[in-house]
């Protein structure tokens, strides 16, 4: 019996009160959105190159959506993440 009690104390541990499917769901959603607002895209019209603004640094510069260049910000050599865009 005195076993038992210890795993349920264990678990109760591991979980924090009031954890439940939802809070995974938002916690794995915050991820997502952490790492799409690491760079910011725009259009240049008449153009297939996008602007974008570096998060980090708020450096812009143009950006190659197809050959996916430059791969860095060039300021601060923080990755560009994917652009996930229509081109
Ligand atoms: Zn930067």
């Amino acid at each position: 019996m005195e076993e038992q009690r210890q795993q349920q104390k264990a678990a109760e541990i591991a979980r924090p009160a009031g954890w439940d499917k939802d809070d995974e769901y938002l916690e794995r959603m915050a991820k997502i959105r952490k790492e799409e607002s690491r760079a910011q895209f725009t259009k240049i019209s008449g153009t297939e190159y996008l602007k974008c603004t570096c998060t980090n640094c708020k450096f812009s510069f143009r950006y190659h959506p197809l050959r996916r260049m430059p791969g860095k910000c060039p300021y601060c050599e923080v990755d560009v993440p994917r652009f996930k865009g229509v081109f």
